[in-house]
């Protein structure tokens, strides 16, 4: 045992990969050494618990933070905010605006569902 590998080196930009341990670029998707997919799991752009954060907060504004994905919950939702408060002014009475605060609670509670639902991988590869 008296051959010993020298400790690898690598450069400040690069990562060792996780597979073959050859040092490659951080901005590496693929090993260029053994073809594994290095990606960057942890680092993704989008963050799930800042997108269930939105949606306890904001409601369905949560889908804007993932709006290429989610524009068409976020578009339900808008729609059905304008509508019942539109309904609420126009039908008026006290049912309409029962009715309209039950259909944002809803969409409330779906937002957080919804958000809540993804995994972390469909955050970061987002
Ligand atoms: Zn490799």
């Amino acid at each position: 045992m008296s051959q010993q590998a020298p400790p690898p080196t690598k450069q400040p930009d690069e990562m060792f990969c996780p597979s073959c341990g050859v040092a490659i670029k951080r901005e590496a998707e693929l090993c260029v050494h053994c073809g594994v997919r290095v990606g960057r799991p942890a680092t993704g752009d989008k963050n799930k618990t800042a997108a269930i954060l939105f949606a306890v907060f904001f409601g369905f504004f949560t889908w804007l933070y993932t709006y290429r994905e989610d524009y068409g919950k976020f578009w339900i939702g808008l729609s059905v905010l304008i509508i019942g408060f539109i309904l609420s002014i126009v039908a008026a009475g006290q049912v309409g605006v029962i009715v309209w605060f039950f259909a944002a609670m809803g969409i409330w509670v779906w937002s957080i569902v919804d958000t809540a639902s993804k995994n972390d991988e469909w955050y970061a590869k987002y």
